[in-house]
């Protein structure tokens, strides 16, 4: 544990509330301290309202806001006037302390303060920190916790029992400090949940959480429990698409709605899954109740969906409290897998949730190894975890989620992706919520998008093993295949049939038809598995129903693509797939079409460039997003009884109609 604090980036704030924001954001680098919207931080500051009066006003760190890159509006402005008068109050409930939270801040449209804001305003000094570090809690599940926190920590921290965060947590903290701190506290160890910090300065807060997780990291490398076990991975099956896709297949029957499946199959995760005290070590559950909102209490072991969902119903009603309180049950699928076979699996209802959990579960394994290397892993009972889990809060939150963007949880591949329709179609997934596979021969296609839900791939269609290989590695990203956009295609120049060469014709369909077979009979079996039934949309060309002259091999590549998509949709309709064509002419916004081709062929018509953009029956243009939006809507809902279907993109072709 480092101390992230740099003199010149610091001296570049100018108020205490940027320092605020910069030392908050050092803790949120540093994943071992805290994770994915955990911890949180406040300062107390002295300020005037628009009415010339003084109060003291707390800002502490909002929902929704992640500390790794929180900024100044990520902070609610709580009076202190009114934290102090609740504090002092015999019992608050959950639902109210946030209405009073909520209504006492000072600036509208603030978020909502932390349900920790009371804890923060009883601490009587002007910066806190608080983070669910890896080693405190490596420290604090253990059966000897609290001698291994005192050891460590002495009188400089005051300890508490764990109690669930809210209003009783910072009364009883309120009592244990008033009681226990002395001129030397720096600080505060919460057992089973995560520690504080506090000072007169922002550096002083942050260089004492640094100072404390180091020495619990130094307690436990003294005690041979820093030093993870080594970890070693082998036989591992290369081929795991299909297994995988079931697998994502039962476990979004489960959840009731599609999930996304990544999985994992380092060292590290496949010898965890591999122990032969897996079980003691995974059931017990989360290292602090903050992981379980993502987690589940405990992962699936093996691939028994349906006996993971009974036992997490009964896990459900052995707590569900009287029917004065009545909880709503979860959806019981597991989010994490712990399998021999594979490793780790995490399902998340996005891709970016399921990385969320991959993060929570990696630092979970490190912090059990070395629980029990420093003797021996113990969570809190159950209770206290159904009782986050279920939280009045967060079941509030639950009520008041909107339907999500229309393909979320599933996952699309588009070949081609890398520009023009193809990357126009993987914008239009994006955005509808998908997770999106993009192959591309260009090798740029790896680093179009930097984010979770996008996996880009060198991929040459029309090599059977790069297909295979990339669907390999596409599955194990996300679980399955949900839609298939076939877009990859070639346009040579013109040229008349007689100087067409065979080598030509050949190449042309070797792209536009033989790769396109392959992938087809490649993702069948994976579109097969789709929990919502599997679709197809193939991007042929104006030039099927009205021919030119002089583009023999691309018409007669595409009429072949067309008519292999007809078939395919008389074939796949009993597997739930559908598959429809799109024939779209004259998209101009793609990499083929340079000013320059436009222009030559623009004048080889004796049109200006404009007219012959919109030389169509509506007289518009049209581009790429066109042709994108409509691959799009036809794997929703609105075509949800079409296959077989060719619809042109095209403004209207006088040849066509
Ligand atoms: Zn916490």
């Amino acid at each position: 544990m480092k101390s992230l604090w740099n003199d010149a980036e610091a001296a570049r704030c100018r108020t205490e509330l940027e320092l605020r924001v910069y030392s908050s954001r050092l803790l949120g680098r540093d994943s071992s301290l805290v994770l994915h919207g955990g911890g949180n931080t406040s300062v107390k500051l002295r300020e005037c309202s628009l009415l010339g009066e003084e109060e003291d006003i707390l800002h502490v760190k909002g929902s929704g806001w992640d500390l790794e890159t929180i900024e100044a509006p990520g902070f609610a402005p709580v009076r202190m006037a009114h934290l102090a008068k609740l504090a002092r109050l015999e019992a608050l409930s959950d639902p109210q302390m946030m209405n009073e939270l909520a209504t006492h801040v000072t600036h509208a449209g603030a978020p909502a303060p932390s349900v920790e804001a009371i804890l923060h305003a009883i601490l009587p000094y002007k910066y806190v920190d608080h983070t669910h570090a890896d080693a405190l809690l490596a420290i604090t599940n253990t059966p000897e916790g609290e001698r291994h926190a005192r050891a460590i920590f002495g009188k400089d921290t005051v300890l508490i029992p764990y109690v669930m965060p809210g209003f009783d947590l910072a009364r009883l903290c309120a009592r244990r400090f008033a009681a226990e701190a002395n001129a030397g506290t720096i600080g505060m160890v919460l057992m089973n949940h995560g520690i504080f910090s506090f000072g007169s300065t922002a550096r002083e807060s942050y260089e004492r959480m640094i100072g404390l997780v180091a020495r619990a990291e130094e307690y436990l490398a003294k005690h041979g429990a820093w030093e993870l076990p080594p970890a070693r991975a082998d036989g591992i099956s290369p081929a795991q698409r299909l297994e995988l896709a079931g697998l994502r297949r039962e476990i979004s029957a489960c959840a009731g709605f599609p999930v996304v499946l990544s999985t994992h199959s380092q060292p590290k995760y496949l010898s965890f899954a591999r122990r032969n005290d897996v079980a003691a070590l995974s059931q017990q559950g989360p290292a602090t109740p903050d992981h379980v909102l993502r987690t589940k209490r405990v992962p699936m072991l093996g691939r028994d969906v349906g006996a993971y969902a009974a036992a997490y119903k009964e896990y459900f009603s052995r707590h569900a409290p009287s029917a004065r309180e009545p909880k709503t049950l979860l959806d019981p699928a597991p989010r994490v897998v712990l399998d021999a076979g594979f490793g780790l699996g995490c399902a998340g209802r996005t891709a970016k949730d399921a990385k969320i959990v991959h993060d929570i579960y990696s630092h979970t394994i490190d912090v059990i190894l070395r629980a029990t290397a420093l003797g021996g892993y113990r969570a809190l009972p159950e209770k206290d975890i159904f009782d986050v889990e279920y939280w009045d809060l967060e079941q509030a939150k639950l009520k008041k989620a909107g339907a999500p963007p229309v393909f979320t949880g599933e996952v699309a591949l588009v070949t081609g992706a890398a520009s023009g329709i193809g990357k126009a179609c993987v914008e239009a997934l994006l955005k509808r919520g998908a997770a999106v596979v993009g192959l591309d021969l260009d090798p740029k296609i790896e680093d179009v998008y930097k984010r979770a839900d996008f996996l880009g791939l060198r991929c040459d269609v029309t090599v059977e093993s790069d297909v295979v290989s990339s669907l390999e590695t596409a599955v194990r990203a996300f679980g399955g295949l949900d839609m298939l956009i076939l877009n990859a295609g070639v346009f040579p120049g013109g040229r008349r049939i007689d100087s067409l060469g065979s080598g030509e014709w050949q190449r042309v369909m070797q792209v536009n038809v033989d790769a396109n077979l392959a992938l087809l009979r490649e993702c069948h079996p994976l579109l097969k598995l789709a929990p919502r039934g599997g679709r197809v949309v193939v991007i042929g060309s104006k030039n099927v129903p009205a021919p030119g002259p002089g583009a023999a091999a691309y018409s007669a590549s595409k009429a072949a693509l067309t008519q292999l998509a007809r078939v395919a949709a008389l074939e796949w309709g009993r597997d739930a797939i559908r598959v429809n064509t799109i024939h779209p002419n004259a998209v101009f916004d793609t990499g083929i079409w340079t000013e320059e081709v436009l222009a030559e062929r623009a004048r080889h018509y004796g049109l200006t460039v404009e007219s012959y953009r919109t030389n169509n029956v509506l007289g518009v243009e049209v581009d790429s997003r066109d042709v994108a939006e409509l691959a799009a809507e036809m794997c929703g809902p609105i075509f949800a009884k079409t296959t077989g279907a060719q619809v042109p993109v095209d403004g209207g072709n006088d040849r066509v109609i």
